[in-house]
This record gives C-alpha cells, sequence and structure tokens, in this order.
C-alpha cells in the first residue's frame, strides 16, 4: 500500500530558530521528506529565521548538513538535495530587537498561505508575535507554531495565551504536541471510530483499566538544569500522556472536525478526578557502580538537593459515565529499560468460563505502540493446536503498520512532517487548543502544589529498571500488573 499525497498550496514557512537544534533534528529533515514524497510546491520558500549572521548559501549548507545525518543515505543524492535547498533562504532576525525584520517583511509573500514556526524559547513567543505584527509580515490568514514547553503552570500558560492573542486569533495558534502526529495516534481514532468491533466494548463495564508507558533510556545528562524545572510530571504528563488518555477516553465527535475532536478532548480533562497523593509514584534514577558509573540524576540536574523527578506513575480516574471506575494508569521515566511507548487497552475477564480453570487463559489486550515499530496488536484467545483437549493460548493479531504502509515502514511519515503539513494545509485537529492546555494545567498544578507543600521527595530507581520498586505496589495492591517494557 503506497501512502498517498495530497497536494498543499504553496506556502512560505518561516522557521525562527531556524539554525536550532529542534530545527536541524526534526523540521528541517520533515521538510526535506515532504519534498522527497512530491508534496512541495514549485514555489513552495523554506526561510530560516534566526538570530546569527548568515547567507542563503550559509544556511543551506546547514541544511545539507541536517539532511546527510538525519535522512538514510539512499534517498538524498545530490541532485535531489540541491533542488531541496533551492527552497531554502535565510534571513538574520532579532526577535528582541528591530534588526532583520524590514528583509523579513520585503522576503515574506502575502498572496501564498503563511506559517510562522516559533522554535526558540518561549520567552520569545511575544516579541516575535508583537513584531510580525507590526511590521505588516502576517496577514489575516498567516499561522503560527509555537513548541512545548507551553507554560510552567496554569498562570504561565494563561499568560503565553494571552500574549499570542493579543495579535493571533485561536484559529491561526498551532501548539504541536508531536504525539498527535504519529500514525499510531491517528489510527487510534481510525480504529474507535470506524469499527463497529471495539466502541461497544470501550466502557468501564468491558474495560478492566488502560496502561499509558512512554519510558526512554536516556538520562537528563546535558539539559539537566532546564529539566530540573519541569520534571516527569511538566514535561510529559500534563501534554503527551494527557493528549493520549484524552484520545483513549473521549466520546466519538460529531464530525472528524478541528473543533469537535478538542471539544471532546477538553471534556475527559474536566473530568479527570483529583489525585491522592498515594496514586502518584516519583522518581529519581541513581547513579553509581549499578549504573556502570553513569550519574545520578541529580549529578545531571547539577542540583545535589533536586527533588525533581524524572520518573511519575500514577493511577488517575475519569468521573464520567464512561468510565467511572476504570482506572488509567500512567507511567513515564528517563533511564528505564527500554525505550517504548505503548497505550495498552486491558479487557475484562469473560462473564463465565465454560472452559472451567483453564490454564493460559489472559485478558484481552488492545496494545498501541507509538515507538518503536508503530503498531496495533489484539491479543485473543485461542485453542492451542493440536490433539489433547481443550487448552487456551493467547496469539497475537499484528496490525504493524510499517508491513502495511511500505516494505520498510519508511513511507510513514514522521511526526513533525506531517504536523507541518497539517499547518499548511490549515488543519488543526492535531494540535492542542488554548483552552485544552490550561485545563491540562489546571489539573496538574494541585498535584504539584501538593507534593511540593509536602516536601515529598522522590523514590530512587536504578537505570535500567522500570523504575521505583513502589511503582509496582501501585498497580499490584488494585490486583494488577504492569506490562513488561520492552522494545
Ligand atoms: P536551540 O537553543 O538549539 O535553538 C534556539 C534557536 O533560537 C537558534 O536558532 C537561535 O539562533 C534562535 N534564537 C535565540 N535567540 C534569538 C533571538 N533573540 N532572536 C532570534 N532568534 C533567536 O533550541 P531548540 O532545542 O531548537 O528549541 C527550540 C524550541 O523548541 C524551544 O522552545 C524548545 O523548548 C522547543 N523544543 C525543543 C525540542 C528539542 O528536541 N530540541 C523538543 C521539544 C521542544
Amino acid at each position: 500500500m503506497v501512502s498517498r499525497v495530497i497536494p498543499v498550496d504553496p506556502f512560505d514557512l518561516v522557521i525562527f530558530g531556524g539554525t536550532g537544534d529542534l530545527a536541524r533534528r526534526k523540521i528541517l529533515p520533515g521538510l526535506y521528506r515532504r519534498f522527497l514524497a512530491g508534496q512541495m510546491p514549485d514555489d513552495a520558500r523554506i526561510i530560516g529565521a534566526a538570530r546569527g549572521e548568515m547567507d542563503d548559501e550559509g544556511f543551506r549548507a546547514l541544511v545539507a548538513d541536517a539532511v546527510s545525518e538525519f535522512i538514510a543515505e539512499g534517498k538524498r543524492d545530490g541532485e535531489t538535495l540541491a533542488r531541496f535547498l533551492g527552497h531554502v533562504h535565510y534571513v538574520a532576525v532579532d526577535a528582541k530587537g528591530e534588526a532583520g525584520w524590514t528583509d523579513l517583511a520585503r522576503i515574506v509573500r502575502k498572496d501564498v498561505v503563511q506559517a510562522f514556526y516559533f522554535s526558540v524559547a518561549p520567552a520569545l513567543f511575544g516579541d516575535l508575535a508583537e513584531r510580525l505584527h507590526r511590521h505588516g509580515i502576517a496577514g489575516p490568514e498567516a499561522r503560527i507554531v509555537v513548541e512545548k514547553p507551553f507554560g510552567r503552570d496554569l498562570e504561565s500558560a494563561k499568560a503565553l495565551n494571552a500574549t499570542l492573542a493579543e495579535h493571533f486569533s485561536e484559529g491561526q495558534i498551532y501548539r504541536i504536541d508531536h504525539y498527535l502526529g504519529k500514525e499510531t495516534v491517528q489510527n487510534l481514532m481510525a480504529v474507535r471510530f470506524a469499527n463497529i468491533l471495539f466502541e461497544p466494548l470501550w466502557n468501564a463495564r468491558h474495560v478492566d483499566h488502560v496502561q499509558i508507558t512512554v519510558a526512554e533510556t536516556v538520562g537528563v545528562g546535558g539539559r539537566g538544569a532546564y529539566y530540573d524545572r519541569s520534571g516527569a510530571m511538566r514535561d510529559m504528563v500534563q501534554n503527551h500522556l494527557m493528549q493520549l488518555l484524552c484520545l483513549i477516553a473521549m466520546e466519538p465527535p460529531y464530525r472528524f472536525d478541528p473543533d469537535a475532536v478538542r471539544d471532546e478532548k477538553l471534556k475527559v480533562i474536566r473530568a479527570l478526578q483529583e489525585v491522592r497523593p498515594d496514586d502518584i509514584v516519583r522518581g529519581q534514577y541513581r547513579g553509581g557502580p549499578k549504573a556502570g558509573g553513569a550519574p545520578s540524576y541529580v549529578e545531571d540536574a547539577e542540583d545535589p538537593a533536586s527533588r525533581t523527578e524524572s520518573y511519575i506513575a500514577m493511577k488517575v480516574q475519569i468521573a464520567n459515565w464512561r468510565w467511572k471506575g476504570t482506572p488509567f494508569y500512567l507511567r513515564t521515566g528517563k533511564k528505564l529499560r527500554a525505550r517504548a511507548s505503548e497505550i495498552a487497552v486491558v479487557f475484562k475477564e469473560v462473564p463465565h468460563s465454560i472452559f472451567g480453570e483453564e490454564e493460559g487463559w489472559r485478558e484481552n489486550v488492545l496494545s498501541i505502540r507509538l515507538q518503536p515499530n508503530e503498531g496495533m496488536t489484539l491479543s485473543v484467545m485461542i485453542k492451542e493446536p493440536g490433539p489433547g483437549g481443550m487448552r487456551l493460548t493467547e496469539v497475537p493479531l499484528d496490525m504493524s503498520f510499517a508491513e502495511a504502509l511500505g516494505e520498510d515502514g519508511t513511507d510513514i511519515p514522521d511526526a513533525y512532517e506531517r504536523l507541518i503539513m497539517d499547518v499548511i494545509r490549515g488543519n488543526q485537529t492535531l494540535f492542542m487548543r488554548g483552552d485544552e492546555v490550561e485545563a491540562a494545567w489546571a489539573w496538574t498544578d494541585p498535584i504539584i502544589a501538593g507534593w511540593e507543600a509536602r516536601g515529598d521527595r522522590p523514590k530512587g530507581y536504578d537505570p535500567g529498571s522500570s523504575g521505583p520498586e513502589d511503582a509496582l505496589m501501585l498497580v499490584h495492591r488494585d490486583g494488577r500488573r504492569w506490562r513488561e517494557i520492552r522494545e
């Protein structure tokens, strides 16, 4: 199955922070892949805008470097790369000063789709928005794309929303959560709402519990000081895990339309119950000999007294008709056993087993893997083949997208390239609306305030483990177990 490429209108995409790490690793390689797929119109332009003095050629060299580092060798011959670089330009601008803005105003066209990607520190968002407006660069249809973190609590998120709202309407603001750009995440909506099979079972009567895991093997080394102001709750739960939870838990929207989908997600966030302190386990990775001499979290964070969590597990409940009584267990952490992200919907036992106390019986699980190997698996029980009576065994019905979409899975667009093309198309479905972000902070803030007031210390865990022991207890005490973290 070859994925279809739907043409987009001509555009000018200005990447503020075009020389930064995110642009190099994700945005520019993503655009190259869209170019390769034939989705970039002939007169589309990518305009890098950052602080450093540089001409078009200098920036093209940087883009060529990024492409050679992040795109497979077979996909970047000199001729293709040269054609791609023909779309690339650069303007030196200072978000906080006046330098470069008249140059940018001269270059950016008014009669094409205008998109401004704010790939810079959030502290600069207001300056960029104001200058784009004052210099008459952004037209009434212009779109801005903003990166995480979107605030660090409700107050700062509200302030950021208010700053952007001074110059752009909500329909022009694209708040990126790259988890929503993943093929699997969108497929979750297709599986739920385009099949009759799952929806009748998708509720507390039939779903025992849901597990959402985002596990990383890396620590915070290199950006420890930044991470230490954030922690797993702010960096991962408030945004990524919350968005995944919403897609699992939301009611069917009346249409696959940006506001209809986001209205339903918002209702889920508002229905989240307060989380009790003993339903949360926070952890920090240890260092030392067991870690092969690797630094501990506090060493990485350069603060021996740090109480910031590099791991969190929590039991979350949704107070509505559909989900009352079905816990959602969330966990995410760094330096864990494997890099693996998964949503598992664990169904209940059959009401009565006609096979007696048959060994081998396991509950049905719909597992949605976000990484690695995006795909979905539904485990079902069958009879173990062969003679010897009725013994049950579990087999997976595997829906691996790599196989379904192309020989090696390289046809699956990366989250960033898909989301950028959605911006150009003007489709906000996979972007967070301002009220969603604020509602998520409104739920997160009291939890953080609670552990700060109590002076809770995170529990230690060994690198390469599945997290602190107490996190096991969080599900064991409910008679359940975590799924194994594996690649
Ligand atoms: P970076 O420090 O690598 O790059 C910052 C960029 O901003 C550079 O191009 C720099 O020239 C430009 N810049 C800085 N000050 C400027 C000014 N006054 N005027 C104009 N340009 C200026 O940062 P990054 O890692 O690329 O991150 C960019 C944004 O993306 C941040 O908001 C970050 O939180 C977010 N983000 C980054 C990642 C990542 O993996 N790097 C992931 C998620 C979100």
